[in-house]
């Protein structure tokens, strides 16, 4: 009988939270739908507009786009009269790069045009490494990456956190411009204990909520509304950087339903395994020499 941890060295393991991660929490029941962040977004990462309407009179996209790093979007049912309410109600929710704890982009590059910041985990992209295959596109399980089909020479576009902010002191836009506090950044282990905080408050009750940072010292206050009991982001996929809190389910707000292993970590285990001492590639090669010997006999 095989002993179920026969492999243990073939296995990837599950990669940590780095401790100084940074990220946001976006609380979709303060959220608004103003969609400032959206313009400081677009503003701030000089992306220009995008239309769906054919007047082309202003900027409104539907989705995540090559010009549109952060977007929010509507869930409606019924008369959408109440709001984070499923029934008869409507949510907003906001989606940009999740800044996975193990990013499946990552993982699937193969020049490591995309890559993982040690220090804060910010996912980047370097356009001068890039060969357009696109691999991150497909990889990626929030279908965030945006390849620009309209250019002579496209790059990948996705948001990078604003980390070219972080270099003046200053932070992510989407955040720092949002008026209700709906989306907050800082540190990550931070952004989960606040999650957490409210996640025990009761409904009804007054509460100081922090506005564009965790820790920044602005709040406002407000009456909390029910929650669904869960932290998206803290546990799926491996876990992200970017964390959610909502009055409704979040498959209904269009979050995929992930398991807690990676993408990353399933792929990199089925390849060392395939690939231990080099089996698969000796076998593909004797196919391909005897797939040659066989072809050249025949035309001769
Ligand atoms: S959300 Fe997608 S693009 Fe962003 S880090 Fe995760 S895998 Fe990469
Ligand atoms: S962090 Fe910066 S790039 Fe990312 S969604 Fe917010 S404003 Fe846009
Ligand atoms: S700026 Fe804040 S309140 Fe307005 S849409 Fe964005 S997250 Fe919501």
């Amino acid at each position: 009988m095989v002993a179920a941890n026969a492999h243990p060295a073939l296995a990837r393991e599950p990669k940590e939270r780095i401790k100084d991660a940074v990220g946001m929490l976006y609380d979709s029941t303060v959220c608004i739908g103003c969609k400032a962040c959206v313009s400081a977004c677009k503003q701030f990462n000089e992306t220009p507009s995008s239309f769906s309407s054919t007047d082309e009179l202003w900027d409104n996209p539907l989705d995540n786009d090559s010009k549109t790093y952060n977007i929010i979007k509507l869930y409606k049912d019924g008369t959408g009269a109440a709001k984070d309410q499923e029934k008869d109600g409507h949510a907003y929710i906001k989606r940009q790069c999740m800044h996975c704890v193990d990013p499946a982009c990552v993982s699937a590059c193969p020049v490591s045009a995309l890559a993982k910041d040690p220090a804060n985990g910010i996912v980047s992209y370097d356009k001068k490494a890039c060969i357009g295959c696109r691999y991150c596109q497909i990889a990626c399980p929030f279908n965030v990456p945006k390849f620009e089909f309209e250019k002579a020479f496209p790059q990948i576009r996705k948001c990078q956190l604003c980390s070219h902010r972080m270099e003046k002191g200053d932070f992510a836009a989407c955040a720092q411009y949002c008026p209700t506090g709906a989306t907050i950044y800082g540190k990550v282990e931070d952004l989960l204990a606040e999650a957490k905080k409210r996640l025990a408050y009761k409904p009804g009750e007054l509460r100081k909520y922090p506005v564009e940072r965790v820790n920044g010292g602005q709040v406002t206050e407000r009456i909390v509304t029910p929650y669904v009991m869960h932290i998206y982001g803290e546990k799926e996929g491996g876990g992200t950087q970017v964390l959610y809190l909502s009055g409704v389910a979040f498959e209904k707000l269009g979050l995929p339903a992930l398991e807690e292993t990676s993408d990353a970590q399933r792929s990199e285990t089925i390849q060392h395994t395939i690939y231990k001492g080099m089996i698969a590639p000796i076998v593909f090669l004797g196919g391909l020499v005897y797939a040659v010997h066989k072809n050249t006999k025949d035309h001769k």
